[in-house]
């Protein structure tokens, strides 16, 4: 499939797609569209920032131009995933659609949501905490809705959604379509894809426990009281949009504040914010009006904006699949893209879990990612999870950001 012409698509939507500039198909899209286009369930794993979202929406447009009655529906795990998604959809549908949309997420007042409910949507898209509120309540009804994405399921399920999804199933027909979308194939998907899908045709892009080769990735091993300098220090060294990502939503807010202080255009990002507040941020940050996001996980996931130069792991994550998560906000579709994760002493699981998911093979210092592994001396350690002996100022010697970056290029 080197185009979309040949897909037989409804003309309204091909006038979209090159409305969008959509002119040929990323590797994700050329797999799952004729599958889905033909009937078929699919478990899709892709790399994030490969397109996902268009090889489902697609699709997913074509059976509600082609079937009057048909409708659908698509589960996120955060809001702003939901957001762009039905940024896109609209997209697609176009600006003379007559199909109603309704978007049903967390944190919105109820009232809106039972007006776009009752004007019988043909299209929802939403997060499983509230679709599954309305369900109970009976404002919702999807015993006709035959088409059933689920985006990030990876996602979903860490944010403790199963109840949730499994009891959203149990209003929906049997027998229907369903896209199931994965950055990661835990055992739990694969559980959870082998009771809910029918046969499903599995499409992938890459390897699913990778981070894009377009990331150049750089490791620096740091005590968590000089973190703050050192960010400084990358922020005056790098050019560009950036993301930071923090353990708590309070550190989040502090650190933004901070960062103003010492001169720098800055907002935080994280679940404790109010949903306008939240998009405002957002809204912000994609018309580039300040440089510095700093955000939580749950709130940066999916996030697709397409400037985002530098990913800065200030806290490693919690959870490992979501380093994947975070290097895909960088380098998107294509772009290159650079990455710098502050490793502690204390952070030695947490860094081999991540290590263990990159690399199951148990090699570190992968050369494949571009990475390189260095301590505050500016050496290349080979493994990020070596042992570091005693922690402090003489192991963690500050150098200049300069050095550092010659010492990086000269690797
Ligand atoms: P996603 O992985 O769905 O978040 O998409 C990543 C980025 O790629 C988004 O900015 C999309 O608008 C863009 N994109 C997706 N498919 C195409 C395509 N076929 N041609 C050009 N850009 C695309």
């Amino acid at each position: 499939m080197k185009n979309f012409e040949g897909l037989g698509l409804n003309p309204a939507l091909g006038k979209s797609l090159a409305h969008m500039k959509y002119t040929t198909p990323t590797p994700i899209q050329a797999q799952a569209i004729p599958l889905a286009l033909e009937g078929h369930d699919i478990m899709g794993t892709a790399q994030t920032g490969t397109g996902k979202t268009a090889a489902f929406a697609i699709p997913l447009i074509e059976k509600l131009l082609s079937n009057p009655c048909g409708s659908a529906l698509v589960l996120t795990p955060t809001r702003e995933l939901g957001k762009q998604i039905m940024d896109i959809m609209h997209q697609l549908l176009g600006p003379k659609s007559t199909i109603k949309t309704a978007f049903i997420i967390g944190g919105e007042p109820m009232g809106k949501q039972f007006n776009q409910l009752r004007a019988r949507p043909r299209l929802i898209v939403g997060t499983p905490g509230r679709i599954n509120d309305h369900l109970e309540r009976g404002s919702m009804m999807l015993n006709d809705t035959h088409f059933l994405v689920l985006d990030e399921t990876d996602r979903m399920l860490d944010m403790g959604f199963s109840v949730q999804l499994e009891r959203i199933f149990k209003y929906m027909p049997a027998q229907r379509q369903t896209l199931m979308f994965s950055a990661t194939l835990p055992q739990n998907i694969l559980k959870l894809s082998e009771k809910y899908l029918n046969n499903p045709k599995r499409v992938s892009v890459g390897e699913t426990n990778v981070v894009a080769k377009n990331i150049k990735q750089d490791v620096i091993r740091i005590e968590q009281d000089k973190k703050y300098n050192e960010l400084l220090s990358q922020l005056h060294e790098r050019s560009g949009s950036v993301i930071v990502f923090i353990k708590t939503k309070h550190g989040a807010d502090r650190m933004a504040q901070n960062l103003r202080r010492d001169g720098f255009t800055s907002e935080a990002l994280h679940g404790d914010l109010r949903q306008s507040k939240r998009d405002r941020v957002m809204q912000n940050f994609r018309k580039q009006n300040f440089r510095v996001l700093i955000a939580t996980d749950i709130a940066a996931r999916g996030l697709d904006v397409p400037h985002i130069e530098h990913v800065i792991n200030y806290d490693l994550p919690q959870v490992a699949e979501d380093f994947i998560h975070r290097m895909g906000r960088t380098a998107r579709a294509g772009a290159e893209g650079s990455a710098v994760s502050f490793v502690s002493s204390q952070d030695g699981r947490k860094w081999h879990a991540i290590e263990s998911l990159l690399n199951p093979g148990g090699v570190s210092g992968r050369k494949d990612s571009g990475r390189k592994d260095r301590d505050r001396k500016g050496e290349n350690t080979g493994s990020a999870n070596k042992k570091s002996g005693k922690p402090g100022k003489r192991r963690f010697r500050q150098k200049s950001p300069q050095k550092i970056t010659a010492q990086k290029r000269a690797a």
